[in-house]
């Protein structure tokens, strides 16, 4: 099992790997290919791969940890890593989103409602097929701390098992809907292995922001660390994260990355895990609707 100082195991690991200072894999793709027949572009693409296997281990490692401390996660560290999230999919803009975030090199990371994985199979398996992280948003999306533990179990495991049959990716994130917690959602989280995240900058599209207004509230509330709370399902949340979210974050060199990602190479310190509302001081925006 995940001990306790396997997190700062992490750090001397990223370092060796040069995945956390480096561009990521979120950078545009290297040229495609004039190098790839020398014997030295092949050095680095072994290089490359390499590092990419670190990463994903990395990402792992991180995942069960924060999994196994069983505390929401509102933001991370200070380095200028930050990470957009979706809420409510997959579903008919999927495919809009998709082709966006691949278009600025940008990870993402979807949190599913189990209810609409298997009507959307395919765009949850291009989701992840398109390098960005999934996540466990509930079965039918409601709010659990109404619910008996017995229902909260069936809410998350069916979910979990739902995006397992349609990907064949074992989740290991959550998000509650709302933002709604307890003692109890808590530790199912925990026993399921998935790290609870929620956020600190709430683009509130939920509440049908148009489009100038939801990019007004995540490019005033993103800063290094933040998770940004998003729905992929609506189109005032598409044309903001085209026409001027992602434009306006490339020229800032804040470099979007998924929610593992993040944790790997940017992740929240003790005292943050132990502080009220994560302790991401610094950056604007409150837990809203999820
Ligand atoms: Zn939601």
């Amino acid at each position: 099992m995940v001990r306790r100082f396997l997190l700062p195991a992490l750090l001397p690991l990223c370092l060796l790997l040069a995945a956390c200072g480096g561009s990521g894999p979120t950078a545009p793709a290297a040229t495609t290919g004039t190098a790839s027949t020398t014997t030295a572009g092949g050095g680095k693409q072994v290089r490359a791969a390499a590092k990419r296997a670190g990463l994903r281990k990395l990402q792992r490692q991180a995942l069960a940890y924060y999994a196994q401390q069983g505390r929401p996660i509102f933001c991370g560290g200070k380095k200028r890593y930050a990470a957009l999230t979706f809420d409510d999919g997959p579903g008919p803009y999927t495919p809009l989103a998709r082709k966006y975030l691949k278009k600025f090199g940008v990870e993402a990371t979807f949190f599913l409602v189990g209810r609409n994985v298997q009507p959307y199979a395919i765009q949850a398996r291009d989701e992840k097929r398109g390098g960005h992280a999934l996540g466990d948003h509930s079965w039918s999306h409601p709010y659990l701390p109404n619910l008996s533990t017995a229902e909260i179990t069936r809410q998350l495991g069916d979910t979990q098992a739902a995006i397992r049959q349609a990907t064949g990716t074992q989740v290991q994130l959550f998000r509650p809907p709302y933002g709604a917690h307890d003692a109890r959602v808590d530790a199912e989280a925990q026993r399921l292995g998935m790290a609870q995240i929620l956020w600190n900058v709430d683009s509130r599209d939920s509440e049908g922001a148009d489009y100038a207004e939801i990019a007004r509230r995540v490019l005033d509330g993103i800063g290094p660390g933040a998770i940004v709370l998003m729905h992929e399902n609506r189109g005032q949340t598409i044309r903001a994260l085209w026409s001027r979210i992602l434009p306006a974050l490339k020229k800032r060199h804040i470099e979007l990355v998924s929610v593992p990602h993040l944790l790997a190479v940017n992740p929240p310190s003790q005292q943050q895990l132990h502080a009220p509302g994560g302790g991401c001081s610094g950056i604007t925006g409150q837990p809203g609707e999820g």
